[in-house]
């Protein structure tokens, strides 16, 4: 069986925030409070994170996560990538590092910050840590295999740094972070009709360096994904609202919470 868990379907303020409280968001409703971005999955007997935010530790312990194979990463904002280090919990538990995925930018970045935890330069920095994460860089549009589970990253474009999306087995999963645009070429890469479609929306008009509603929508109708979930959302963005937003364009397409679940047969 295959499965995802959105972890954290917020934006990088998360919802609440503290400058505007829930903005737009009805408090009531528990599908309005979001944690920052991350997603579990389980494909092809692979399971793995995407991105690291600072409500790791929180999402980890919510969502009984114990062990994972690998994480991928898409950019290396603050809301994806600050709660790396709480992975090292996951060491402790399996006794050995995890697989780490990041384009070359992305990793360049990452062995800056935390250098200390990656096994290639983790006893130089410091012999008393643990080597938690076994990084691996690749090439945009060059597939590769973790295990069984066939990955290939693509260029995300717009944002106000490198972010890298995540095609899986040809397109069964499709994965976008923070983005503006995608070339025509990275998407020829999704093959099949994907299952799941996860992006993001950060509000709803778009900003100039992330996507609103509308472009989303094109992306679906182009894409026709069995299922489009949204993720990523800012206190612009109410469930209900985001719903009936996406329940008069297109069924397929529909809002992410915490802890939502999704499975399919493989
Ligand atoms: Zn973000
Ligand atoms: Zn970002």
């Amino acid at each position: 069986m295959s499965k995802i868990i959105i972890m954290g379907s917020g934006a990088a303020p998360g919802v609440p925030c503290i400058s505007r409280g829930f903005g737009d968001c009805n408090p009531k409703n528990e599908k309005n409070y979001r944690m920052r971005s991350g997603t579990y999955m389980e494909l092809s007997g692979v399971r793995f994170l995407m991105d690291t935010s600072p409500d790791l530790r929180s999402q980890l312990l919510f969502n009984h996560i114990r062990e994972i194979d690998a994480v991928f990463y898409t950019h290396v904002h603050a809301d994806h990538l600050h709660g790396i280090d709480d992975l090292r919990e996951i060491n402790r538990i399996m006794k050995k590092p995890i697989e780490m995925f990041a384009s070359e930018f992305n990793l360049g970045f990452i062995r800056q910050r935390f250098g200390y935890l990656l096994t290639d330069n983790n006893k130089e920095i410091n012999p008393v840590y643990r080597a938690a994460l076994n990084p691996h860089t690749f090439t945009y549009n060059e597939s590769f295999y973790v295990n069984k589970l066939k990955v290939t990253p693509i260029a995300l474009k717009g944002h106000n740094v490198e972010v890298s999306g995540y095609i899986f087995n040809d397109g069964e999963v499709v994965h976008f972070a923070d983005f503006k645009s995608v070339d025509e070429e990275s998407l020829k890469l999704i093959k099949q009709k994907p299952k799941v479609m996860i992006m993001p929306l950060t509000t709803l008009d778009g900003t100039r360096y992330h996507v609103g509603f509308d472009d989303l929508c094109a992306y679906a109708q182009k894409l026709q994904p069995e299922r489009v979930i949204i993720s990523h959302m800012a206190v612009e963005c109410d469930y209900d609202m985001v719903r009936n937003m996406c329940q008069k364009v297109n069924t397929h397409i529909e809002p992410a919470y915490d802890g939502m679940v999704i499975t399919w047969d493989e």
